[in-house]
């Protein structure tokens, strides 16, 4: 039986889709099966792993809103061994609108992915950088909540929302959401901001930060216009060491517990 994690963070830019690509990747590499959701109406999960978003008949969108839709028929396999995605469309965008007028509007997306944790070990959710039905739809249908967060100067802004979201999530719809781990990325090892980062963020999650940190790195912004994987377009840079990295503490880890 797999477990489900959602990338999240309400901010936007701070390696959610990138990490969300990335460490699927590299788990599937290692021969996991898995899945990747995609519920961010930008869709740049879709798009990042070569799939074009004009194309497709069921997407995210239909599993959400209609409900005789099968959750298999909106997965497509994608150019890696051992990684499916299902996909976004711009239609996403609106189904915030949509959910709220329908049945069970937080436990949509929950009815899917159980129905298909049986045929994967993990199914990672990439979140909208928003607090509304889709964020609500992940939170409420995961295992686990995977955090990645910029090394940037307002770091922790917004880290108590972040936080406080889980809670409202765990008292009304998921009591068990835990805290998967916090992911530090876009360090930049030459300026003491990003050291200073690493050290609050350590202070505040403790050890539920992981030991790897992923580098502010071009192939990594390059990648997804070109449809890949960074450990598909340039495997030997050091994102795709990074990611690699971190797909293995994330194993080790998952061993642990
Ligand atoms: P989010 O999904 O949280 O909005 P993204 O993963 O899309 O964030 O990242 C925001 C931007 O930063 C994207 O253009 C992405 O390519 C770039 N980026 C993400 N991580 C890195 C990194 N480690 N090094 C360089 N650029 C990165
Ligand atoms: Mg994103």
């Amino acid at each position: 039986m797999g477990k489900a994690i959602a990338i999240f963070n309400q901010k936007g830019g701070v390696g959610k889709t990138t990490t969300n690509i990335n460490l699927a990747a590299c788990l599937a590499i290692k021969g996991k099966k898995i899945l990747i959701i995609d519920i961010d109406p930008q869709g740049n999960t879709t798009s990042g792993v070569g799939i074009s978003k004009r194309d497709l008949d069921v997407t995210t969108h239909e599993i959400l809103v209609e409900d005789d839709q099968h959750p298999e028929d909106a997965v497509i396999a994608t150019g890696i061994k051992n990684l499916d995605i299902m996909p976004a469309s711009v239609q996403l965008a609106g189904a915030e609108v949509e959910l709220i007028q329908l049945t069970g509007r937080d436990k949509r997306l929950k009815k899917a992915i159980d129905h298909l944790k049986p045929q994967y070990d993990y199914i990672f959710v990439d979140c909208p950088p928003s607090l509304g039905l889709l964020t609500i739809n992940s939170l409420t249908a995961v295992d686990s909540v995977l955090i990645p967060i910029q090394c940037e100067f307002y770091a922790l802004e917004g880290v108590s929302q972040l936080m406080s979201t889980i809670d409202i999530v765990k008292k009304n719809t998921n009591p068990d959401l835990e805290i998967q781990g916090v992911i530090l990325s876009m360090f930049d090892g030459r300026t003491n901001l990003s050291i200073q980062v690493v050290e609050e963020v350590k202070k505040y999650f403790r050890e539920k930060v992981y030991t790897t940190v992923i580098p502010r790195n071009v192939r990594l912004a390059e990648a997804p216009s070109h449809g890949m994987p960074v450990i598909q377009y340039d495997p030997k840079s050091a994102g795709a060491i990074a990611y690699m990295e971190f797909a293995d503490e994330f194993l080790a880890n998952e061993e642990e517990l």
